[in-house]
């Protein structure tokens, strides 16, 4: 929404009024038609000094989520040749804490081929769950395949918060899978904080490194946070993990 100009009030007087009131330039009124351009500020001046009820301003209507419908906090677990990127243990440990504050299960999505070991060794680090797309079609890194696994992951499951390592294959799928779901990313964090609301929050320099800037989605899920290698510290793995 925004501005709205209501023609039926448009007219010689309150056309040339409006164009007259506007400080940018961004209104014009000829043959009769009143117009508003792209280098309108949006001030509202002509909304609250101009001839009244013309043009009004219309506040966009936002669309609450619930934020119960959304449970867990998500490690993506990136997997190269086999091998289990050590950012993903970090994030576990991480995700643990952040997990306990909301009283959430922590969980790990992995996808690739062959993948039983990875998803037993993460489970050793104390996951509450695995979800594992496994298939032959996944054994190499192809963005549109594991965008769609990692799409299908967040529809049936519906994660709080996912962590992703800020690896090449983590840059390249967080921000495409984010987009699907129109919800934000934060990254290379520095460091993340869970509120009791379940908002993440995602903290990270800004600025050139001058300023720390905290980050939070507070109508969007699942909250997208990518995290560098050696950010975060590994957890001790677990005995006996379910
Ligand atoms: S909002 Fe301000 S800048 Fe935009 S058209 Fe009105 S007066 Fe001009």
């Amino acid at each position: 929404m925004g501005l709205v100009i209501h023609e039926e009030l448009v007219n010689q007087e309150t056309g040339e009024a409006l164009k007259a009131l506007c400080p940018f330039g961004a209104i014009s009124y000829e043959n009769g038609k009143l117009e508003i351009n792209a280098a309108c500020k949006n001030c509202k001046m002509c909304v609250r000094k101009g001839p009244v009820g013309v043009i009004t301003y219309e506040e966009e209507k936002v669309e609450l989520i619930n934020k119960d419908d959304y449970k867990g906090v998500c490690v993506y677990a990136d997997i190269d040749h086999g091998q289990t990127h050590k950012v993903t243990f970090e994030l576990i440990g991480k995700a643990k804490e952040l997990a306990a504050v909301i009283n959430h299960p922590v969980y790990a999505l992995v996808i690739g081929h062959q993948t039983k070991k990875n998803v037993e060794e993460l489970l050793s680090y104390g996951v509450d769950k695995v979800f594992a797309y496994d298939h032959e079609g996944l054994k190499d890194y192809d963005i549109e395949k594991y965008t769609n696994c990692f799409a299908d992951f967040i529809s049936r499951i519906k994660p709080s918060s996912i962590l992703v390592g800020a690896t090449n294959v983590g840059r390249s799928l967080a921000p495409r899978v984010a987009a699907r779901f129109h919800t934000g990313l934060t990254a290379d964090c520095t460091k993340l904080e869970m509120k009791e609301n379940t908002d993440l929050v995602q903290i990270r320099p800004a600025f050139g490194g001058n300023i720390m800037a905290q980050i939070i989605n507070p109508n969007h899920r699942p909250q997208f946070a990518t995290v560098r290698y050696k950010i975060f510290n590994a957890p001790k793995k677990v005995e006996n993990p379910s």
